[in-house]
């Protein structure tokens, strides 16, 4: 009598045992060893990246502006205050 090699399982006499990649395997474990169907990959799944990567890069872009931004009113910032410290020194 057979034995399924995935689970162990007796092969019944009337159930025919299914091969899968080189093993005996009964029914059942047959279409679990199975893997899915296969779906051709769309077009529309390697576009869909490409989005976010422009996406990613927008949000880059506008980061680094206000960075500069941010930046640029600090040092102004920096040189108010000094010219007022110069100011006032001369006082
Ligand atoms: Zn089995």
């Amino acid at each position: 009598m057979a034995e399924c090699d995935n689970c162990g399982r007796t092969i019944g006499k009337l159930e025919s045992g299914r091969e899968w990649r080189d093993h005996l395997v009964c029914s059942d474990c047959f279409n679990r060893l199975s893997p899915p169907r296969q779906y051709p990959t769309t077009p529309q799944k390697s576009e869909t990246p490409r989005i976010f990567k422009w996406a990613a890069w927008l949000i880059v872009i506008v980061v680094l502006v206000f960075l500069f931004d941010y930046i640029g009113h600090y040092y102004s910032r920096q040189a108010d205050l000094q010219e007022e410290e110069f100011r006032l020194n001369q006082h």
